[in-house]
């Protein structure tokens, strides 16, 4: 007891997901109270978001339904489908753990999803037994394929395909100040950064997160980091091809010109810049060792 309300333990479980006909189930259910919320992901999207964070919204709009509590505990399957909700159970601080989900969620999951077969004319007599899903999966399909006029009821694999990850880029951000969508404050130019890309309402979006305030950890990398000696500091900075900025270089004193190899780093507040291949070639005295 909290406050005078309960602490509630709730399951978090899906089913259908190994199948390729019919929408995935998503159930949240509390087996002490037999609150039950469950939601399903459409067979195909086209605005441009994973799988994962497609779950991911469908349970953050259940648990607001459920007034699910901050001090509440959760049992979440560790299936692919939940990564991006784990990430975000992390984020805000939930209690949580991944568990195998037995009972309440895990039968009315399975159930779900056989009803939607059900409703579609798929003979109600097969049932799941077992937890053998390769069969009852299977047995599935053949009953879609067996009539041409079922395959709309077959999942979109493509829109399936694409992790959230594979959206998220870390690179050295250019001379555009941004801001992070995380924590609100600023990202330097010339500093590293995590670049999102996403369709939103047939728009293309990019949103900018500092590298520690990234909700997912990025894929790919682009990013080319360099510490160069300078006035006897070690300088930390990012590589980039030269923008219009018309900065000098600070070693040999020419301009940099667009597209040229650039390192960018700060010392202090000062940003330091010029000619990568004047960095490397730079004669000063190198670190001491250990240093
Ligand atoms: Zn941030
Ligand atoms: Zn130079």
């Amino acid at each position: 007891m909290q406050g005078g309300t309960i602490l509630k333990e709730w399951q978090v479980e899906d089913a259908g997901g190994g199948c390729r006909a019919f929408s995935e189930v998503i159930v949240l259910a509390c087996p002490k109270t037999g609150e039950i919320y469950s939601s399903t992901i459409p067979l195909t999207w086209d605005d441009g978001t994973s799988l994962e964070e497609k779950a991911c919204s469908k349970l953050i709009q259940m648990m607001l339904n459920a007034r699910v509590a901050r001090d509440d505990y959760l049992y979440v399957c560790s299936g692919n489908i939940f990564h991006a909700f784990h990430s975000w159970l992390n984020e805000n601080k939930y209690n949580w753990e991944l568990s195998k989900i037995d009972g309440l969620a895990h039968e009315r999951a399975e159930y779900l999803f056989h009803c939607q077969a059900v409703a579609a004319g798929f003979p109600d007599k097969i049932h799941l037994v077992d937890r053998n899903y390769r069969d009852y999966y299977r047995a599935v399909e053949e009953w879609v394929y067996a009539d041409e006029s079922r395959l709309v009821l077959l999942k979109d694999r493509e829109v399936r395909r694409k992790p959230a990850e594979t959206r998220y880029v870390l690179r050295g951000n250019g001379r555009h100040t941004r801001s992070c969508l995380k924590c609100g404050k600023k990202i330097l130019p010339y500093t590293p950064v995590v670049v999102y890309r996403c369709r939103e309402s047939c728009r293309k979006v990019r949103r900018y997160f500092h590298p520690a305030c990234t909700p997912v950890e990025p894929l790919k990398s682009k990013l080319e980091t360099m510490t160069v000696l300078w006035t006897s500091c070690n300088v930390d900075g990012i590589i980039l091809h030269a923008g219009k900025e018309d900065y000098q270089c600070a070693v040999c004193g020419q301009k940099v010109l667009p597209g040229e190899k650039t390192f960018y780093g700060y010392l202090e507040k000062a940003l330091i810049t010029g000619h990568l291949s004047c960095f490397l070639n730079k004669k000063e005295p190198s670190p001491a060792p250990g240093l």
